[in-house]
């Protein structure tokens, strides 16, 4: 039952920070499922070898299953390596492989090495899959693959962890947005800043917040992910939090940032 906004057009949201383990698969795999259970169609692109966005959304990706790699080679499409979700019917994922671990050094010597991405989700049979989101979920660098999913999207997700140094790096990661805006894709922007593992315990949490808030105003979600037992459980079943145990926190919490990120999406086109 559709009870979301559903986008005029395909929104492309690229999850990206150069740092490791600040929520980027967990965000990337727990929105795509608040989205996809609300009844919009939603495709999540597994940019990292690592494979871990694939796995939360219990896609095969053994090495030699059709990925995001071959897609990425020109040797298939996006619409052939897309594999159902079992987390929702209205969820597909093209799953990463091992495979894609060579892939920064392979990509260096492509014709477009920049684009190959954004050219698989051109076409036409991608089109016709009816796609209301796609979420790209990057490695943690900022190498060809993160340039390839700044270059297909429209938005640019970054999760920020509720920790120390939370916001170092992020210059970094801003100044090579803002190349790719101003050489590749002119369109890009920084949508969405979602915090994540929130302790309310900590001093500290609320201290990010603030600094957070304070620097990206209203870019940041209102909702705050919680950290939450439920939500690093999850993938360890091949599950997202929403269907491991829908009633937890963490679960209403990915729920509310879907929410907010569909609401706040048709507001801003309509504006
Ligand atoms: P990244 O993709 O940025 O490297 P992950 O999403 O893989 O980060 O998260 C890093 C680790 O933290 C994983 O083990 C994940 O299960 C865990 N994690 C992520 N979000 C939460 C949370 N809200 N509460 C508890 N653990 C979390
Ligand atoms: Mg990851």
């Amino acid at each position: 039952e559709l009870d979301l906004p559903r986008p005029q057009n395909r929104r492309i949201m690229t999850v990206a920070n150069q740092k490791g383990g600040v929520g980027k698969t967990t965000s990337t795999v727990n929105l795509a499922a608040g989205l996809a259970i609300h009844g919009l169609k939603v495709l999540v692109i597994d940019l990292d070898p690592q494979g871990n966005a694939s796995t939360a959304l219990g896609v095969e990706h053994r090495a030699g299953t059709p990925s995001i790699y071959e897609v990425l080679l020109g040797e298939t499409s996006i619409a052939d390596a897309a594999a159902q979700s079992t987390q929702s019917a209205n969820l597909w994922c093209v799953p990463a492989t091992i495979d894609l671990a060579g892939s920064e050094i392979e990509l260096v010597t492509m014709v477009a090495r920049e684009g190959r991405l954004k050219e698989a989700l051109n076409s036409e049979a991608v089109n016709e899959l009816g796609y209301d989101y796609v979420f790209v979920d990057c490695p943690p660098s900022l190498g060809l693959l993160t340039v390839n999913a700044l270059v297909a999207a429209h938005e640019v997700l970054i999760p920020i962890q509720c920790e120390y140094y939370a916001l170092e790096g992020l210059g970094q990661l801003l100044r090579n947005i803002e190349l790719v805006q101003s050489h590749l894709n002119p369109a890009l922007w920084v949508s969405t800043i979602l915090l994540t593992m929130y302790d309310g315990r900590t001093k500290l949490a609320d201290q990010v917040t603030a600094e957070v808030r304070d620097h990206f105003g209203d870019l940041a979600l209102r909702t705050v992910i919680p950290r939450s037992v439920k939500i690093s459980e999850a993938p360890g079943f091949g599950q997202t939090v929403l269907t491991y145990d829908p009633g937890s926190r963490g679960s209403m919490s990915y729920l509310d940032a879907a929410r907010e990120i569909a609401e706040r999406g048709v507001e801003r086109t309509s504006a």
